[in-house]
């Protein structure tokens, strides 16, 4: 059995930890701050999401019964600003989940499966770094986005209101909308994140693609408060507002076609291997999977040097096809009348509607969605 040190204990970290140290390997599961903490995010966790949870025996019950903050979430609404809108439910149940409880779960599961925690913050993993190339047989990234290449940015704030005040319609829904001042991929989002005590916590945030973010005069926060004041829904919530925070920013990296994720004994996962969905910015499924996954890579190699490649070529057959789909699905996306269109068509054709629906909560393929216009 190997001794691994796995840096960063987001989803990533944790599904590794998790995983490995249930194979028996030795674990330390190293982060720069101590748990609960907080990480910026839409806190959705897609059906992907629950699917890759289960991986770890984490279930919905486990969910409902250890989170002090959560929503079950059943459908999605998908719509242009001020313009066409579309709602289509979910066979299954996704969630919604704030970060600083979701990723606590995550940890204590780690934890509990055998990885020594510890506090520190690793700047740079380099063959000079003397401890954890001499103690360690291999070292695991999966410190988020800022070791991956980011090329999306994205903010979110969190509004409090009182459920009375919204439509009860909604409060299993997740809302995502296109505008034009998001750009052409970008998009805003209303998730319902808690109820409690009559009050609704939502998850209010925009994302944008940093190629289209540099051709805007304008800041992260500046193109938030755009959006909100553009789009009816959140509009009409600014009024009914008991309180709020600040919102926050934070990049993403979503996914590369060709990526390398592993040099010598470091093996990268999660956002610091650009796992995140390039169509969605949903980032949390992938995580876990890598983590999944680059155990297998350990655990089925005979030979070290023989990692490092295994777990390139997982990351290929598992990552590669859904990641080369969602990317020649974003590349046909050239203009935003694109977006009202595809409102429009799911409005119209019902299996097409199922299909976008399921792709963008990770229920099924991205190579799957066009053949289905046929029908
Ligand atoms: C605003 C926003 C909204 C998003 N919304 C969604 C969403 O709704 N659903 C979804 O699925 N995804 C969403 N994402 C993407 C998602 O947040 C990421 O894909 C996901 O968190 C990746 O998990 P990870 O474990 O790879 O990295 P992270 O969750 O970023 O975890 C990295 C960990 O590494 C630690 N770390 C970092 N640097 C160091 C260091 N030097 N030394 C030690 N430890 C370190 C950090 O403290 C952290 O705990 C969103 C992202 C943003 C920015």
């Amino acid at each position: 059995m190997s001794k691994i040190a796995v840096i960063g204990a987001g989803p990533a970290g944790c599904s590794a930890g998790y995983h490995l140290a249930k194979s028996g390997h030795q674990v330390t599961l190293i982060d720069k701050e101590s748990f609960p903490r907080e990480k910026i995010c839409g806190d959705g966790v897609s059906l992907q999401s629950v699917q890759a949870l289960s991986t770890m025996g984490i279930y919905p019950q486990d969910i409902k019964a250890r989170v002090s903050e959560f929503t079950p979430i059943n459908g999605l609404v998908l719509g242009v600003s001020n313009g066409n809108y579309h709602m289509q439910t979910t066979p299954l149940e996704g969630y919604c989940i704030p970060r600083f409880f979701f990723d606590n779960l995550l940890y204590e599961r780690a934890i509990n499966a055998g990885c020594i925690g510890r506090t520190q913050r690793i700047a740079n993993i380099d063959r000079y770094h003397q401890e954890l190339y001499s103690d360690f047989d291999f070292i695991i990234d999966a410190r988020g986005v800022y070791t991956g290449e980011a090329n999306a940015i994205a903010i979110r704030a969190y509004w409090i209101v009182k459920s009375e005040d919204f439509p009860e319609a909604y409060l299993s829904l997740a809302q995502i909308y296109f505008d034009r001042s998001l750009g052409i991929h970008g998009y805003g989002w209303i998730f319902p994140a808690d109820i409690k005590a009559g009050l609704l916590k939502l998850n209010v945030g925009v994302g944008i693609w940093l190629n289209e973010y540099q051709k805007m005069n304008a800041n992260i926060i500046k193109i938030f408060d755009q959006f909100v004041h553009r789009n009816q829904q959140t509009q009409e919530l600014l009024t009914k507002i008991v309180s709020k925070h600040k919102p926050k920013a934070y990049p993403l990296a979503t996914a590369l076609k060709g990526n390398r994720v592993s040099y010598g004994k470091v093996l990268k996962i999660g956002d610091a291997a650009n796992l995140t969905d390039p169509l969605t910015g949903e980032g949390i499924a992938n995580a876990i999977l890598s983590g999944l996954h680059v155990t297998q890579a350990i655990n089925m190699s005979t030979r070290p040097d023989q990692v490092a490649e295994n777990w390139q070529h997982l990351y290929e057959t598992c990552f590669e096809e859904d990641i080369r789909a969602a990317l020649r699905i974003k590349s046909f996306r050239k203009y935003s009348f694109m977006n009202n269109m595809l409102v429009w068509l799911m409005k119209r054709n019902q299996r097409f509607s199922e299909q976008v629906t399921y792709a963008i909560v990770g229920s099924v393929p991205y190579n799957e969605v066009l053949p289905s216009l046929k029908h």
